[in-house]
């Protein structure tokens, strides 16, 4: 569910007409709600909790959100207010989540190539865990710990190797995908750990891919790590934690519907039934996907006279680069819907790439220059993989709130584009 909707034959983002943010900010521009935002966090929390799935010392369970899928200041701020911690793969990442007022103690750091520089910066920020993805990597952490004094939190990234479906570049729970170790290599640097000055393993993680719809994979992957935690245990491990990653699917209407969070949370439940452990969780895109539109304005209709008809918007492939890169579908709805029976579009930006295509042959209303379009569920990995190709600005971001809107990301000017490079000293004369 979320909270854009068309009133009076016009869209809106809670009690804000789109119409009204394209007018004042100027698109392309994206636009996020914050009941959207709340409720999804609020509804995986509360499924969780009604199963009895609980964090550290019975409370609730770490929702640590992706901050990959959307790391603007206020959005993280609007879940830290609920209570959010914050799923963190680089030190720009620890930083935004410490800037939103999450605490260190909620802040996981994972990803597979972590630099020396970024593992010391989350030891001394004191983040809850470091989620170590390799050999050469726990080697890593120790030495930095042990050159700071301390004994890094630790859990072992597990590549469960089940195949969770959805598109090849998101799936991440393959035995042939850059993550984790496997189960055995995870037993061994456990115990690796445990007999190391520089680490305090707690605990075992697993994040299998993204935009999954089908619980079954999951349930495989997640039986796979509770017997890891069973036998890491029997190894006289005390395995405190259990970080079941993310990867719960948005609508995108033209997949399978994503399971509700309340399926999610009963499988998760019978799967672990009788297991003691503090859980954590990585969920982006169920938060932050359909929390958020790209709106973009039609430039103009270029009709070929054979027959194929391009609707060419002042948004592309740098503002949401998903269709060109994961073959992503996002549903476009025109803000001002004019009647008509559909007209047959390719839908494109202005970028001088054929990959720079939104969709190709969509039945939408019939759509002119100058009218304005939404990109609906754009509100995960979409601002975040934006750039300046092309020379075009930043696209900026606003976040509403009921009849309240804020620009939470404004649209660089050209000049402050071009004044964060410099001239290398022998041109400048
Ligand atoms: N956790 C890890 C380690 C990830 O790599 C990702 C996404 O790539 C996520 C969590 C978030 O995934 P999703 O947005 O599908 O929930």
């Amino acid at each position: 569910m979320n909270h854009f909707e068309l009133r009076g034959g016009e869209l809106f983002c809670e009690g804000v007409p789109l119409a009204r943010l394209a007018g004042e900010v100027g698109t392309p521009l994206y636009v996020y709600s914050t009941a959207t935002l709340e409720r999804h966090y609020t509804v995986l929390r509360d499924a969780l909790m009604a199963e009895g799935i609980r964090g550290e010392h019975g409370g609730e369970p770490l929702i640590a959100f992706a901050v990959k899928a959307n790391s603007n200041l206020a959005v993280l701020k609007t879940l830290a207010r609920l209570g959010s911690g914050a799923d963190t793969v680089s030190e720009g990442e620890i930083r935004r989540a410490l800037a939103a007022g999450i605490p260190a103690e909620k802040i996981v750091f994972s990803g597979v190539g972590k630099t020396e520089g970024e593992i010391a910066f989350a030891l001394k920020s004191g983040v809850s865990e470091v989620n170590v993805e390799s050999e050469p990597e726990l080697e890593l952490v120790s030495k930095v710990a042990r050159s700071l004094g301390t004994r890094a939190v630790i859990a072992i990234r597990v590549n469960p190797d089940v195949s969770a479906g959805g598109h090849e570049k998101i799936s991440t729970g393959k035995a042939d995908n850059k993550f984790g170790v496997s189960f055995s290599e995870a037993e061994r640097l456990y115990a690796k750990a445990a007999n190391d000055a520089g680490l305090r393993p707690v605990g075992v993680t697993c994040h299998i891919g993204s935009q999954i719809t089908d619980l079954a994979p999951m349930a495989a992957a997640f039986a796979k790590m509770r017997g890891l935690v069973e036998r890491l245990r029997a190894e006289g491990h005390p395995v405190e934690r259990l970080d079941l990653g993310g990867g719960l699917g948005a609508p995108y209407f033209n997949t399978p519907e994503p399971p509700p969070p309340a399926d999610y949370a009963r499988m998760i439940a019978q799967t672990m039934a009788g297991l003691d452990i503090a859980y954590s969780f990585e969920p982006g895109r169920m938060i932050a996907a359909n929390a958020g539109v790209l709106v973009a304005r039609v430039l103009h209709i270029h009709a070929r006279p054979e027959g194929r008809k391009f609707a060419v918007l002042d948004a592309a492939m740098n503002d949401l680069i998903r269709p060109a890169m994961y073959e992503a579908y996002h549903e476009i709805v025109p803000v001002k819907p004019r009647p008509g029976a559909p007209e047959v579009y390719d839908v494109v930006g202005p970028i001088c790439e054929t990959g720079d295509t939104f969709t190709r042959e969509r039945a939408l209303p019939p759509l002119q220059a100058g009218d304005l379009v939404a990109f609906l569920t754009a509100g995960a990995y979409g601002a975040v993989m934006s750039s300046e190709y092309n020379s075009r600005r930043l696209v900026p971001e606003v976040l509403a709130k009921g009849e309240d809107w804020a620009v939470v990301r404004p649209r660089p000017t050209y000049e402050d584009m071009l004044a964060r490079e410099a001239p290398a000293p022998w041109l400048s004369v």
